[in-house]
């Protein structure tokens, strides 16, 4: 392992991987990825693989927008077959004071270029029949929206990294980081120690326990999340949308021969719990087979938990930290980080070897917004 690195990078996840080949693509190669455990085995592994546009904030627009165009051409850039299956997101809505709400959140989005639309209950029944509509005042519809592998991505961007010159160090924790005079000068792990002037904090769900390191305090903590997947199931079609019920946040979307689905427990608090809860899944399971259903013919083939990385504004922590200097994070997804990894890749890359940000202007995620009492609300969270 190298003794000293321009930028260390603690996390191998989709937004370590990004960042790294972001800066090596830019020539700063001179990048050290310090992983706990393997290349993309993280919050990034366990994630529905979901892709969308349909945000209500322009910075989250402008950040899914940039990367989709990437998940489109990633095959060619980066030789990896990612699987990206544009068949679109669908929200219902079942609840008529959030019509107004998607209504300008669709009108922000078409201005940003999102062709995402309106849907009637007729329309939806023809998106996806499979849905009772009973309670549904209608949804919007994004057909550039939709899904990939998030493992095959992360590990895309690895290698890309790689060959161009970045270290990626696995089963290497980062154990401590050293400051002095209120400026990071090493990190620490049980392999040796790597001097180095900036460090970059893209450790998920553990980067409250990382920024500690650093004695920063990173308001990003762990809630458990569920995904179940069926047995190859072909009664409902496998051209399906991700469809998502907003109220309870339900959601399904075909994948292998069987579908994926999944609904946060919202009541249960903080916790690096990682295993089913089996009562959990049979709510989800009703609810599912309540909206669609032809899934009471269905069999449950598996079900796995990750953790979202949940701050107090539901957005994530990008840019330098109010803590040491030499300290920055891009952390705390709230369960939307994997599709906006290309547009966090580049942005950051710009911030630290230019001073800012240019592909979209991040500063309303700056980590301190916090403590200057500026959090951003995000609206459309699963
Ligand atoms: C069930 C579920 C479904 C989801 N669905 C979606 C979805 O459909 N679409 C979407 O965009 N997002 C989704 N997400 C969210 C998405 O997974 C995350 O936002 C994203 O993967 C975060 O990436 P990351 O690189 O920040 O974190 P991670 O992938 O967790 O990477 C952080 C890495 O840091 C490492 N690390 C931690 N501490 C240390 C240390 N001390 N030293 C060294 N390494 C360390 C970890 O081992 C880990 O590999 C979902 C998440 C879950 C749990």
């Amino acid at each position: 392992m190298k003794s000293t690195a321009e930028i260390v990078i603690i996390g191998a996840g989709i937004m370590g991987c990004a960042i790294a080949h972001a800066l090596a693509e830019r020539g700063q190669t001179d990048v050290v990825v310090l992983e706990q455990d393997q290349i993309g085995r993280g919050a990034t592994a366990d994630a529905a693989g979901g892709i969308r546009q349909q945000f209500s904030t322009e910075t989250n627009i402008r950040l899914a927008t940039y990367s989709v165009r990437v998940w489109e051409t990633y095959h060619e850039r980066f030789g990896i077959d990612i699987g990206l299956r544009q068949q679109g997101y669908l929200f219902l809505l079942n609840d008529a004071r959030e019509e107004p709400v998607f209504r300008r959140n669709l009108a922000l989005q078409q201005s940003l270029g999102v062709p995402s639309r309106w849907v009637s209950a007729a329309e939806i029944a023809a998106i996806n029949p499979t849905v009772v509509l009973d309670d549904v005042v209608g949804g919007t519809f994004c057909p550039e929206d939709g899904w990939c592998d998030t493992f095959g991505a992360t590990v895309g961007f690895a290698q890309a990294a790689r060959r161009l010159g970045v270290s990626i160090e696995e089963e290497t924790p980062v154990t401590g980081i050293q400051v002095e005079r209120d400026r990071v000068r090493a990190v620490e792990t049980p392999h040796g120690t790597i001097a180095t002037p900036l460090v970059i904090v893209c450790a998920g769900p553990h980067s409250r326990r990382v920024g500690a390191l650093a004695g920063a305090e990173l308001p990003v903590d762990p809630f458990r999340r569920m995904c179940f997947i069926t047995e190859p199931f072909d009664l409902a079609p496998s051209t399906l949308p991700m469809t998502i019920e907003f109220a309870s946040g339900l959601y399904f979307h075909p994948e292998s021969r069987g579908f994926l689905f999944g609904m946060g427990d919202r009541t249960e608090g903080s916790s690096f719990t990682k295993t089913v809860d089996e009562s959990w899944m049979l709510t989800t399971v009703e609810a599912l087979v309540n909206r669609a259903p032809i899934f009471a013919d269905a069999n449950v083939m598996r079900g796995w938990a990750g953790f979202y990385e949940i701050t107090p504004d539901d957005n994530p922590l990008l840019g330098h930290v109010d803590g040491p200097d030499g300290l920055a994070v891009a952390a705390g997804f709230s369960g939307h980080g994997f599709m906006q990894g290309p547009a966090i890749g580049a942005c950051l890359a710009e911030l630290i070897l230019d001073g800012a940000a240019s592909t979209v202007d991040i500063t309303p995620f700056r980590p301190s917004r916090f403590a200057e009492g500026a959090p951003v609300a995000e609206h459309n969270v699963i």
